[in-house]
């Protein structure tokens, strides 16, 4: 039996970002339904072909699709809660897209990567959007009643595989499993366990299954990521019967079961025991589980092994992964060869990156690049190492390239990591620091502030963009954001700030700004990735050691202070949250990466104190999200992540005020390595939780000052002051009047000015009622 290759799922979003184009003219009514189903088509014809030509034997359908893939089984099953007056039927765009955005559009957070819900205005709001695992992909949680009722409401698995038998290729039709869907998914009202649903949704699937069957399909992949996480009985439980009751109902089709994101682990039993006929597991992130799998599995069981990376952007070391799964061949068993996951998180094409330098474009590998390594693998498995010596010799050349270019090594850096390790942390505790602060900086109680960025206006981004095209002269851009600037400083003195931003209008992002200025980083052209619907992010590669060469904010801050009396706040994004945004390289492990980011953000923090910055925000959004998906590995990340965020804050003196922010509310499971960072500032997402999540602050004994945000920013809703006054009460119940500053939810980039100004008018005049007491 020859070893075949498959893959798991696609990239959706097309070579030059097609799918985007299309929905959002879609949705700005300047192009029709015809005109967006032909583009997806167009598409998915194209991914096909591309997949086949590039040498995958087993290609998947139905991993396409116009938003979200939890989405479209929401639809498959008719999970569509009762507000988007959904009455039967097939699920129409309509209400397809009303579950994706809401029905009066969408909002991100500032940073672009939605962390959280999107919520509309008025009419109604998008179903919840929380991240997939733990990448940057986002998908739309399932919303379940108790009475929930479940019925085929879509035919979009037989449709795209009846498409793309039409055009001669025979697929393999993937699904969200059961399981998975309802793990992922949330009760309405939270009072009872969506896996209790189980027995009303399998015959949905059986009938899903059947359709599929007759129309020819003989092998389904029933996606189970749910099976790497840690799962109480109940879900063990629900694994087996439904599986049992699939494989009773199925009559000759076949399910080849994926897991990918980590190692089953604790669930392998449980896993190996269901009645399915393969098993895909992945062998990057879990390489240690090939050799139980092989002792535990059934003979007959077919194995998929996830030997590519799916969700990074190195060459492989095709030598090294033919030594690694000898054991397998071994065996005897049937195998496939295929990435960990679906290539959804991988780039599409390195070849159009014409850019680069030619020595990083040999380290690298996009999806379609992926699929011809894992060809060269299939045939050296299949007709022995010497036809394809070559390409296994390049493959683990440009490894060891990589592994010793002097563009990779940096001495200075790896020398300074190494003996700065253990010394991180401020010289005094946080009360000696808040005295010399409160005397340094005079501030009133309920201190007021802003998160760091303003609107990003047409003409900014239009002048970002003619400048890099070099329709502008660097010094008539350098003018027009220095007039920004001076403008926002303007209007934040007339405005009564209390601590001042310059409002971020150089950036183009929070993370890529840092990169661009950092070494060790690289950008691609079109290396854009879907983070949710139509957003795609174009994360950065770090590929070498980190240093920074020279200031990167040092300047603007300067100009931003020279403008105004008042304490101007430096604004940085921290070593986590660069980290957990990017491509990250995998010759060492994550941490020490991170703390070469963390020392280099050091060195910009003593620049901007030695400038003369009294108050330096260091940004953490995504130090959360890059919690592992296993709880026993919490603690390891949390112990490093704060070790990077103290080398980056301690290099200041006592009355250097070091500010973070957090655009989350979930801090329960958090609280002691958010108190063990030791910034003297935090401002964190509340508005929306009237306040309830202070309490894990409060549970804490959480020393330091805090900024609950007070107006919600993914809203363009403005905030009443009476508002905003109760929420400050609601917090001064809960803290010491004096550990509360008073800002927003986040930065302000996605909003418009005329919500801007009165929004933050009052949110002045509510720190002012305060006061007053
Ligand atoms: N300083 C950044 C801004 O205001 C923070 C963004 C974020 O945390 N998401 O845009
Ligand atoms: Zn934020």
């Amino acid at each position: 039996m020859s070893v075949t290759v498959a893959t798991l799922g696609f990239p959706r979003i097309g070579p030059r970002r097609e799918l985007k184009t299309e929905l959002e003219a879609y949705w700005a009514g300047r192009s029709s339904a015809e005109s967006l189903l032909a583009t997806a088509a167009r598409l998915r014809a194209a991914n096909w072909a591309w997949q086949r030509d590039r040498g995958a034997d087993v290609i998947p359908s139905n991993d396409f699709s116009l938003y979200d893939h939890v989405l479209d089984t929401s639809a498959m099953v008719g999970a569509i809660p009762p507000a988007y007056g959904w009455s039967g039927g097939a699920v129409d765009s309509a209400t397809y897209f009303a579950m994706a955005r809401g029905t009066q559009g969408e909002s991100a957070c500032a940073h672009g990567h939605a962390s959280h819900a999107s919520h509309a205005a008025g009419g109604v709001p998008a179903a919840e959007m929380t991240k997939w695992f733990d990448t940057n992909y986002h998908y739309l949680v399932p919303e379940f009643s108790a009475d929930q009722v479940f019925r085929l409401s879509s035919t979009k698995p037989v449709d795209e595989y009846n498409e793309a038998r039409a055009q001669g290729i025979e697929t393999r039709p993937v699904l969200l499993g059961p399981v998975s869907y309802l793990l992922l998914g949330k009760a309405r009202g939270g009072d009872f366990d969506p896996l209790t649903l189980l027995p009303r949704l399998l015959p949905v699937y059986v009938a899903v299954l059947r359709a599929l069957a007759d129309a020819g399909a003989d092998w389904v992949q029933i996606d189970e990521p749910c099976l790497v996480l840690d799962l109480g009985d109940a879900a063990r439980a629900a694994y087996g019967e439904a599986y049992a009751r699939l494989h009773a109902a199925l009559d000759g089709t076949r399910l080849m079961l994926a897991t990918y994101f980590g190692a089953l682990g604790d669930n392998l039993a449980t896993a190996l025991a269901l009645p399915v006929d393969g098993l895909h597991i992945d062998l990057v992130r879990a390489p240690g589980q090939l050799q139980p799998v092989l002792d535990g599995a059934r003979a007959d069981l077919v194995l998929s092994l996830g030997v590519i990376d799916g969700r990074n952007v190195w060459r492989a070391d095709l030598n090294a992964i033919l030594a690694a799964i000898a054991p397998a061949v071994r065996s005897g068993r049937t195998l496939q060869l295929a990435p960990s996951c679906s290539l959804l998180h991988s780039p599409l094409d390195l070849d159009r990156e014409t850019a680069l330098e030619e020595d990083v474009r040999s380290w690298l590998a996009f999806a379609v690049q992926k699929i011809g390594e894992l060809a060269i693998l299939a045939r050296a498995l299949n007709a022995g190492a010497e036809t394809v010596r070559g390409e296994l010799d390049a493959a683990s050349a440009a490894v060891a390239s990589r592994r010793t270019s002097p563009r990779i090594n940096n001495p200075a850096v790896r020398a300074r990591v190494a003996e700065g390790v253990g010394q991180e942390g401020r010289a005094t505790p946080f009360p000696v620091r808040q005295a010399a602060q409160r005397e340094a900086l005079g501030l009133p109680p309920f201190p007021t502030t802003t998160i760091g960025s303003f609107p990003q206006t047409q003409e900014v981004r239009q002048a970002r963009a003619a400048q890099a095209k070099g329709a502008l002269a660097d010094e008539a851009y350098e003018a027009f954001l220095k007039e920004e600037i001076a403008a926002a400083i303007r209007w934040q003195e007339e405005a009564g700030l209390d601590v001042l931003v310059h409002g971020e209008f150089e950036r183009n992002d929070m993370v890529q700004y840092f990169g661009e200025r950092l070494s060790g980083f690289v950008f691609t052209r079109h290396g854009w990735v879907q983070s949710y619907g139509s957003r795609c992010v174009r994360p950065p590669i770090i590929y070498g050691d980190v240093a920074r060469p020279a200031p990167m904010t040092v300047g603007w801050w300067d100009y931003a202070q020279s403008l105004t009396a008042r304490p101007m706040k430096g604004m940085l994004t921290g070593p986590v949250t660069i980290l957990n945004w990017s491509f990250v390289r995998d010759d060492q492990p994550r941490e020490a990466t991170c703390r070469q980011i963390a020392y280099a953000i050091r060195d910009e923090v003593v620049d901007l104190e030695r400038a003369g910055a009294a108050v330096i925000q260091i940004d953490e959004a995504a130090l959360r999200e890059g919690l592992p998906l296993r709880r026993h590995d919490w603690q390891a990340y949390l112990d490093w992540a704060v070790a990077c965020f103290r080398i980056a804050s301690s290099g200041v003196a006592d009355v250097t005020q070091i500010h973070t922010h957090m655009c989350y509310s979930e801090f329960n499971d958090i609280i002691a390595a958010i108190a063990a960072m030791d910034a003297d500032v935090i401002s964190i997402e509340t508005a929306r939780s009237k306040m309830e999540l202070l309490d894990a602050f409060v549970g804490h004994r959480y020393p330091a000052e805090i900024g609950p945000g007070v107006y919600d920013i993914h809203s363009p809703r403005e905030p009443s002051v009476e508002e905003m006054v109760a929420l400050l009460r609601a917090a001064a119940l809960r803290l010491d009047a004096r550990q509360i500053w008073v800002n927003p939810d986040c930065g302000l980039k996605t909003r418009k000015w005329p919500e801007v100004r009165p929004a933050i008018a009052s949110m002045v005049a509510a720190a002012r009622t305060m006061r007053a007491g």
